[in-house]
């Protein structure tokens, strides 16, 4: 699950990681009572308005723009509510936006200059352990510098037994051309960082950038926190912090009704009993020609209402031009998969406006096949692998 950038810094915060402050706001109006609270407990004029969505690269599309007083906190937070974000790492249409955090400048002018680091927290699958990223290359784009100058991005692993050791942060504050206070500053913002990715069982933490100030101060930014979602029954309280606006509204009612369904960009939908059948199912349509609309597994229990849900999913994507079914019948038997099928069809009626290749393989496949071919249906069944995709590639012809 994804965070926006102000419920990760609030997160931070809750675990001693120092943070740009800030409030979120709704509205125009909001955003100005946001500035001025904000001003009195920071003494700053300006502010920085941030659109709080699901994508990085906000401030390349628009969504980040300091305001120098209240007037232009209302107008550029009024600008800014309401508009469509488009960004590197958004859809091509953009996200909408449906709230700002109004944060505190902090890159006011100084005796010394400002710098910008890019800090993150992540697993390395290799290795098995968690890793603290880092970068003097912060505020850009960070595949960039791992593209252009990969000696410039440094890693430290942490022993999962013992947890950051005090010279590890110091490591990382002298790497990154620390000293003084600001070298102080980093070693705790590192220790606590980590401390909160572990404790918040969160799997990425992206802070870009990490700020010295020009009073030499560290703080995050940014923030792009995920948490693992297996994990989330540990922490009730994260589970609010859901934003479904964010999310792809088809997973969410598909995730209602407990079935895996990721959306895809292809034509084909696909329902598949079993993680690693799906895959292989999604390799057969790429061969047939066609391409994937979806993932989708619907798991054991491939009864008629079960059947008919999936297939009302499926069909909310337009660009579904035909399904195919594949399902291995092992634990369920085929011909109870079959009439399942067949009922959810007559029930849905018009509903399916697309050709159906139904592959169905293991207990009882004769059974289930004559159950199909004689439905009078548009259901067309096939018993081999290639004679599925075959008859997937003629239906999307
Ligand atoms: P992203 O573009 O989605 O990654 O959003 P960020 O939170 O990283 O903000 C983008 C950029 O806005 C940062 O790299 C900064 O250069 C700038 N920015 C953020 N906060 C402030 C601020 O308080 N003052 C000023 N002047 N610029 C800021
Ligand atoms: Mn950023």
């Amino acid at each position: 699950m994804n965070l926006h950038e102000y419920q990760g810094k609030e997160m931070l915060a809750s675990f001693g990681v120092a943070i740009q402050r800030g409030i979120v706001a709704q509205t125009a109006d909001e955003a100005v009572e946001a500035a001025k609270k904000l001003t009195e407990t920071t003494g700053t004029a300006w502010h920085v308005i941030k659109a709080q969505i699901h994508a990085g690269g906000r401030g390349k599309g628009g969504g980040v723009k300091l305001a120098k007083n209240l007037e232009e906190v209302k107008t550029i937070a009024g600008q800014i509510i309401g508009m469509q974000l488009i960004t590197p790492q958004t859809p091509a249409e953009g996200k909408p936006v449906h709230q700002v955090l109004v944060a505190e400048d902090v890159y006011y002018p100084g005796e010394t200059e400002t710098s910008e680091f890019y800090v993150s927290v992540l697993l390395n699958r290799a290795t098995g352990r968690n890793m603290i990223m880092y970068s003097t290359e912060g505020g850009m784009d960070i595949e960039a510098v791992a593209e252009e100058t990969p000696h410039l991005i440094f890693t430290e692993e942490i022993d999962p037994a013992v947890g950051i050791q005090g010279f590890q942060a110091r490591k990382i504050a002298f790497n990154l051309g620390l000293s003084g206070n600001a070298f102080k500053e980093m070693t705790k913002f590192i220790t606590s960082l980590y401390t909160a990715y572990v404790k918040s069982d969160s799997s990425l933490f992206e802070i870009n950038p990490v700020l010295k100030t020009s009073d030499n101060r560290i703080l995050a930014v940014d923030a792009k926190v995920t948490l693992d979602d297996n994990a989330l029954f540990r922490h009730k309280d994260y589970a609010e912090l859901r934003d479904k606006r964010e999310e792809n509204p088809i997973e969410v009612e598909a995730g209602e009704v407990g079935l895996n369904y990721v959306d895809l960009d292809g034509n084909v939908g696909c329902m598949v009993n079993g993680a690693g059948l799906a895959m292989a199912t999604m390799d057969l349509i790429k061969q047939a020609g066609g391409s994937p609309a979806n993932f989708l597994d619907v798991g054991g229990t491939a009864d008629a209402a079960r059947v008919e849900i999936a297939f009302r999913i499926i069909l909310k994507d337009p660009a579904v031009k035909a399904i195919l079914v594949n399902i291995f019948g092992g634990i369920v038997r085929c011909d109870r998969v079959a009439q399942g099928i067949v009922d959810a069809y007559k029930n849905m009626g018009d509903a399916i406006n697309v050709p159906i290749i139904v592959r169905l393989q293991g207990t009882n496949a004769d059974i289930a096949k004559e159950l199909i071919d004689g439905s009078g249906l548009n259901v067309l069944s096939a018993t081999a692998f290639q004679e599925a995709a075959d008859k997937v590639q003629e239906a999307i012809a």
